[in-house]
């Protein structure tokens, strides 16, 4: 492989990487990535192999570089060993399904910031153990340890901290201003629903952890990257239910809008569709994240939005999209699929709330890494939905034809 250079043209050293949260969605594309086009070696640390099952086994030409530890890092110390024996620590390891906010609230608060500590934070963890366990002389060995070994941390944070735009309180007239509406890690606020709304727990939780990275940050020196995703989409992304997760599961919108499109049943919109997202392809998003990993200089202390403004959608918009797509692939005619509106609290429960509009102010990574998004959402989901055909298609017939109980 030719020498790679990063933004400056110094050449790029090869990194160990401990992934952790490496096997989902988004760890399986960088994988992929770091694999084909990288010298750097991966350790994924996870509960399921399945998404990078493809890139794993003795026979592979990269066996060497990559390596699959099978862990739940809630009560696993080996963590701490792979962690220190690696350059570069990324953290995806979340639970991120809207559906659990409000039904597993205990789950995702603990999930997004309590069984994050351990990666983010030395002191904050062994200030713990110095409280229970009396033992002082760890937690300085441990900043000492951090400290001195340069250990950098690329955490995924959230564009959901932001909460609801200012605009979404305005009277309409002022919703069309881009400083009510546009969302700049420097600058806009984080406005969350009441406590009631469990919708919320997420958003919370994952922003603790980014002012726990930043108090680290600021007070022992912590090298980190935090990385905002404004609804990243393509293949592998959750799952579909009653093929390869449970019947009852409720997935992010592409994967529940591809279930029901793969069974020809209408697309639920819920309250309407009337919250707005932008997306963003996948492959575009794992390019900004190598030119982190690649470019420390220009990465570390950095809070990056990671999205595409121009992929603006309702979310009714959306699944009229996505049944235009789908008809071509598959091959039906477009009047055979629908939507249908149902409630929040329908579809989701108690305590459901939602961003209203979510637009990625790109100043800072245009800025640091000069990375802009180049696929359009027509050719996205074209590539997606393709992908969810070929993969699902016979799967779910065989489900259907199943009688039910
Ligand atoms: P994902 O659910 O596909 O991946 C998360 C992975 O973490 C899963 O493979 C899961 O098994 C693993 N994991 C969870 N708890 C674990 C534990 N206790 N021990 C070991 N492994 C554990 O989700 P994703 O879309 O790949 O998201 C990755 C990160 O990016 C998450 O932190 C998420 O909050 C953030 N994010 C993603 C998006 C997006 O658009 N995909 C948007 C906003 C934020
Ligand atoms: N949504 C929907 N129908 C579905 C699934 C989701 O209308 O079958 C909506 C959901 O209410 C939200 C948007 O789609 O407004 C995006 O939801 P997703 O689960 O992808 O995550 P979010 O962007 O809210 O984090």
């Amino acid at each position: 492989m030719a020498q790679r250079v990063d933004l400056d043209g110094k050449p790029v050293a090869a990194m160990s990487i401990c992934m952790i949260g490496g096997g989902g969605f988004i760890g399986s594309h960088l994988c992929e990535k770091l694999m084909a086009e990288t010298s750097h070696k991966a350790v994924v640390v996870d509960v399921s192999s399945e998404k990078i099952n493809h890139l794993l086994g003795e026979s592979h030409p990269w066996s060497s570089r990559i390596e699959f530890h099978h862990m739940n890092i809630k009560n696993d110390s080996r963590l701490e060993t792979l962690i220190k024996a690696s350059d570069l620590t990324i953290n995806l390891a979340a639970i991120c399904t809207p559906a659990d906010y409000n039904t597993r609230p205990l789950d995702t608060i603990f999930s997004n910031f309590i069984d994050a500590i351990p990666v983010v934070s030395t002191s904050f963890f062994n200030c713990l153990i110095f409280n229970n366990l009396n033992t002082p002389i760890l937690h300085v060995m441990q900043i000492k340890y951090c400290t001195e070994n340069n250990k950098r941390l690329i955490h995924f944070s959230t564009c959901e901290v932001y909460g609801k735009t200012i605009g979404s309180f305005l009277p309409e007239e002022f919703r069309k201003d881009p400083k009510y509406y546009m969302l700049k890690e420097d600058v806009s606020p984080c406005i969350f629903g009441p406590v009631e709304k469990q919708r919320w727990s997420y958003a919370c939780a994952k922003q603790m952890t980014d002012r726990l990275i930043y108090a680290e940050h600021a007070e022992n020196g912590l090298k980190f990257t935090i990385v905002r995703p404004y609804n990243w989409i393509g293949p592998r992304m959750d799952f579909i239910p009653g093929v390869d997760g449970p019947c009852d599961g409720v997935p992010r919108v592409l994967a529940c809008f591809s279930n029901n499109l793969l069974r020809r049943e209408p697309l639920k919109l819920v309250d309407g569709g009337r919250s707005q997202r932008t997306f963003l392809y996948i492959k575009d998003a794992i390019e900004a994240v190598l030119l982190m990993i690649d470019n420390p200089e220009r990465a570390n202390g950095q809070i990056f939005n990671v999205g595409n403004p121009d992929n603006e959608v309702s979310v009714k918009e959306l699944a009229e999209l996505m049944i235009q797509v789908y008809a071509k692939v598959a091959g039906v005619p477009s009047s055979s699929l629908s939507t249908l509106d149902v409630s929040s609290e329908e579809f989701y429960g108690k305590g459901y709330d939602d961003s209203d509009r979510r637009i990625p102010d790109m100043t800072i990574i245009t800025r640091q890494l000069g990375w802009k998004p180049e696929t359009p959402l027509d050719k996205l989901l074209d590539d997606t939905l393709q992908y969810q055909h070929q993969t699902y298609s016979s799967a779910i017939k065989k489900v259907l034809s199943k009688p039910s109980n």
